[in-house]
Formats: C-alpha cells, sequence, structure tokens
C-alpha cells in the first residue's frame, strides 16, 4: 500500500477529500496532526448511521476510521429553513441544541398536542412542504418521522430527533422515505384531515420538476383533487401496492429500463413504473403520460 508515488496519493487524497463533508473534514484532520494516523486513503463503507475510511501509519500500520453522520446531519437541516432546533454543540455522541418550549416545559408531541382540525390541516400542509425541502434541498430523508418526533411549538411543528436521518445516497433512503409517508399520513387520516395518498405525497416529494414557486397551486390542486375523491377501496389497494412495491432509485437499479422507456413512449399504461416521477421521467415525456408540456412544441427528433 506504500507504493504509489507522492503526487498519485496527493490526488488520491483530493478525491477522498471531495467526498468528505467539511465538519467530517475537520475531525480527520485534527487526528492526523496528533499522529493517530499519517493518510486517509479512501472511503470503504458508506452506511446509514456512518462512514467508514481506510487510514495508514507511516510504518504501514493499517486503521479503520469510522465517522458517525449525526455530526454531518444536524447541521444541514436548519439552513434550508426546515423548523426544527438549531444545533449549538457537538462532541462524541452528545448534541447540545436548542430547547423547544419554554421555562422548562418541552413543547408537546403533535401526539400530545390535542389540535383543532383546522390546526391539524394546516400542520399537515407544513409538514409535506418540510419533507419535501428535507429532500431537495438537503438531500436528506428523516427516517423516523411520526407524531412522536414533532413537537407542536407557536403554532408550528418542529421536527426533532434527526440523528438517524439518511443521504439520500443511502441504498435505503427512498424505503425509509415512504415509511416516513406513511406514518405521517396515517396520523392526520386519523385525526380527520383529507390526506393524499401515500404515492402522491411521496410523489410531491421527490418530484424534482415542482418550481419553488409553484408549490402552492400545486398543493392547492392536490387539495381539490382530495376534497373530489371518493374514496374508494381502490386507492386503498393501489397505496398498498405501492407501499410494498420496489422503487429503483437510479436507472441503473431499473431492470427493464428499454422495455419501460417503449411502455411510456407508446403511451402504455405506465402507473406501475414507480421510478418516473424520482428520475423526472414522468415530465420528460409529457406525451407519454398525457399531460401537456407548455415549453417544449412538437419539435424534437427523439426515437
Ligand atoms: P428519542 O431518540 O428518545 O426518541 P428524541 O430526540 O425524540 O429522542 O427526544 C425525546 C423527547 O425529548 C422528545 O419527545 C421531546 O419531548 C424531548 N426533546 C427532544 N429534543 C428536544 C428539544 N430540542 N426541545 C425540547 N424538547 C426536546
Ligand atoms: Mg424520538
Amino acid at each position: 500500500s506504500i507504493g504509489k508515488t507522492k503526487t498519485t496519493e496527493k490526488a488520491d487524497r483530493a478525491t477522498v477529500e471531495q467526498a468528505i463533508d467539511p465538519r467530517t473534514r475537520m475531525v480527520l484532520f485534527k487526528m492526523l496532526n496528533r499522529g493517530v494516523f499519517n493518510d486517509i486513503n479512501g472511503c470503504i463503507s458508506t452506511g446509514k448511521e456512518a462512514n467508514v475510511y481506510h487510514a495508514s501509519k507511516s510504518d504501514g500500520q493499517e486503521l479503520a476510521i469510522k465517522v458517525y453522520k449525526t455530526s454531518v446531519l444536524v447541521f444541514k437541516l436548519k439552513a434550508a429553513g426546515i423548523r426544527c432546533p438549531t444545533p449549538y454543540l457537538l462532541r462524541l455522541h452528545v448534541l447540545a441544541m436548542e430547547f423547544i418550549g419554554k421555562a422548562g416545559w418541552a413543547a408537546p408531541r403533535l401526539k400530545d398536542a390535542s389540535l383543532s382540525l383546522d390546526k391539524l390541516r394546516e400542520g399537515y400542509m407544513e409538514m409535506v412542504i418540510a419533507m419535501r425541502t428535507l429532500y431537495q434541498k438537503c438531500r436528506l430523508v428523516h427516517g423516523d418521522l411520526s407524531e412522536y418526533n414533532i413537537l407542536y411549538f407557536e403554532g408550528h411543528l418542529h421536527i426533532i430527533d434527526v440523528s438517524q436521518a439518511v443521504d439520500l445516497d443511502h441504498p435505503r433512503a427512498l424505503d425509509f422515505l415512504r415509511e416516513d409517508c406513511v406514518h405521517v399520513s396515517d396520523f392526520f387520516k386519523k385525526h380527520g384531515v383529507g390526506v393524499m395518498s401515500i404515492r402522491e405525497l411521496f410523489d410531491f416529494i421527490v418530484d424534482p420538476t415542482i418550481a419553488d414557486d409553484s408549490i402552492d397551486i400545486y398543493l392547492e390542486q392536490v387539495q381539490q383533487k382530495i376534497m373530489a375523491r371518493d374514496p374508494t377501496a381502490e386507492d386503498e389497494i393501489a397505496d398498498s401496492v405501492f407501499v410494498q412495491a420496489y422503487i429503483p432509485k437510479t436507472l441503473d437499479d431499473v431492470k427493464n429500463a428499454e422495455e419501460d422507456v417503449i411502455r411510456l413512449t407508446s403511451g402504455q399504461d405506465t402507473e406501475d413504473m414507480y421510478y418516473k416521477t424520482i428520475t423526472g421521467l414522468k415530465h420528460a415525456l409529457p406525451r407519454a403520460t398525457g399531460t401537456k408540456s407548455s415549453s417544449s412544441d412538437d419539435d424534437d427528433g427523439n426515437s
């Protein structure tokens, strides 16, 4: 492992550094300065709670360095405008953060807040927008979102307990997101709020083509749809199928991509193609999905 030239090592290190967030890099540099190791060579694994790096000392001894992600994630939330406790300090596994509450009384959990139906409706909208922001801006999925990890304070919902949140690059990120959707929906539905189907909520969160300034209009339309909806067993079945379906994350994970494209372009039923919203395919192929694109006319010769 010491056979590399100095330049290659430098280049390697640059690549490694790019993949490491600033806080983690700080911790690693401190260790480097203290002589815990002399070189950090690369990433062995990116997991749900931690990344593991391969490091070595100048005498050739090898080390595995595990960096827990809590630090990365708690500092990412707030900047995107998510209502959550401001993190003050994280040392080892101890997080000091803003207190959500007053005079020693922690704000109630959403579960215990006994809100009016109007407040619950507002809260539902606030929560689905927060979930979308978390996904689109922070590139994170909470992973344990429910009425137990949401506090109600000063008229707003605050998300807490983010230590198990995952980056979108986590292989199961979309499964966790779907679970979050189920838990949030179940709570509000149970309390009489008209909610989107799990599929609709999931699509709203992951759809990269919804512009920030059209979110309100989008949600208004969804609201109309919910109100007009005749709740049938069919919706429930469609949702229960969606909740159990495998959602490919990238086109590499799609087994029959070519076949799927043919189905899309030939206008066949593609309701079961769960990845088309995540990837933006749905909107890239407006004619196939039956929605009319305003920006592109019939001017391309795509095959
Ligand atoms: P756990 O991992 O045990 O679920 P949580 O982060 O959900 O830990 O916190 C447990 C409880 O502690 C919450 O339900 C809430 O009552 C209280 N709590 C946690 N963070 C805060 C905070 N920043 N401000 C006020 N209360 C908090
Ligand atoms: Mg909790």
